[in-house]
């Protein structure tokens, strides 16, 4: 994550989810990935090297290690800085979902949360997806230089063609995870991921809120927002937390492991759940809903203005196939009750997926 040094405050929402239990429906069925034990995402986030250059080496290792090779392991040379390492992982289409992480770090600390954390979860991620046949093209970077400003990313994402720019149907950016359980951010073309990460956390019985980080930093993702692509940030950052980042505190001893695994597991079911569901006509119909940035200073009422569909109490309706038929933001845990209760049919079970203040 890179910092903007002036206003250090985080806005903070309390995603809520409404999900329809329907034994039929293909969310209950149960998503087919590898999961990698948690030793092994552990050994990896601990064998942190401290250059830039070594921890770009470490993370070709580990891709190689987990199967991603030859001409599917590649170094991409960046103007005026170093190298982007890409590993990808071949669909039956050129429909490509970008799952990045930056590898660089900041001067001071050991760069362990920001952003090792995010960079050797890559090839656990790519272990997870890879036995199984795929309809997508799963692209794997780390890139390199974020703290720059972007300069990897943004470097990437010129050297694509305008063909190649359409290919992309979503982009997940990893930043500085462990600190805390999960957190998400997303541009507005990222609605549909957003919506489907938090059904898949709560099918798992696991937390989410969202955390907007833009006001103090940002990462990757925004290089690939300019383009309207849908994308989502996920990191663990917190108003408590955000001081780590950046200082000689940001080391091992930060990262809660059982929140950071936790958050292994979410990333690895959602993607063998987006590897199944994203079609190109979802990823057309998000894309034309637009790109601007969900602001995170609007009142109530504008939050739930970010969504297309709205009932008669002013909820969110949605026709995802996932089953997450109602899903929306709101400012204090108390609005989350009072929409549960509002919102809440008999046949549908309300989750508050989000607990304590960030
Ligand atoms: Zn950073």
């Amino acid at each position: 994550m890179f910092s903007h040094h002036s206003k250090r405050t985080l806005n903070c929402l309390w995603l809520f989810l409404i999900v329809w239990i329907n034994p039929s429906d293909a969310f209950a069925q149960t998503l087919n990935y590898f999961k990698v034990k948690a030793e092994i995402v552990e050994t990896r986030l601990e064998t942190c090297p401290s250059r830039i250059s070594e921890r770009r080496e470490r993370l070709k290792q580990l891709f190689m290690e987990v199967g991603c090779q030859g001409p599917y392991l590649k170094e991409q040379r960046v103007r005026r800085s170093r190298f982007n390492v890409i590993c990808t992982l071949e669909g039956e289409s050129d429909s490509t979902i970008i799952i990045g992480a930056h590898h660089d770090k900041a001067r001071n600390g050991d760069g362990v949360v920001d952003n090792w954390s995010g960079a050797s979860l890559l090839p656990s991620l790519y272990e997870a997806l890879k036995s199984d046949q795929r309809q997508h093209t799963f692209v794997f970077i780390g890139f390199t230089d974020e703290e720059k400003g972007l300069i990897g990313s943004k470097h990437f994402v010129k050297s694509l063609s305008k063909e190649e720019k359409e290919e992309i149907k979503a982009m997940i950016n990893l930043d500085s995870l462990g600190l805390s359980y999960t957190k998400l951010w997303w541009n507005e073309a990222g609605q549909d991921m957003v919506n489907t990460i938090a059904g898949v956390a709560d099918q798992m019985g696991l937390e989410v809120s969202g955390v907007d980080p833009s006001r103090v930093g940002g990462g990757d993702n925004e290089s690939f927002e300019k383009l309207g692509i849908p994308a989502l940030m996920v990191h663990s950052v917190t108003e408590e937390k955000l001081k780590i980042l950046h200082s000689r505190h940001d080391n091992l001893k930060a990262i809660q492991m059982d929140d950071y695994y936790d958050t292994y597991r979410l990333l690895a079911a959602y993607l063998s759940y987006l590897e199944r569901t994203r079609n190109d006509e979802d990823a057309t119909r998000v894309r034309a809903e637009g790109q601007r940035r969900a602001s995170p200073t609007l009142g109530r009422n504008d939050d739930l203005a970010l969504f297309t569909r709205k009932d008669d109490e002013g909820f969110v309706l949605d026709d995802l196939p996932s089953g997450v038929t109602v899903a929306g933001v709101a400012r204090r845990p108390e609005d989350v009750a009072a929409s549960v209760r509002d919102a809440t049919g008999a046949a549908a079970r309300a989750v508050i997926a989000a607990a304590g203040r960030s």
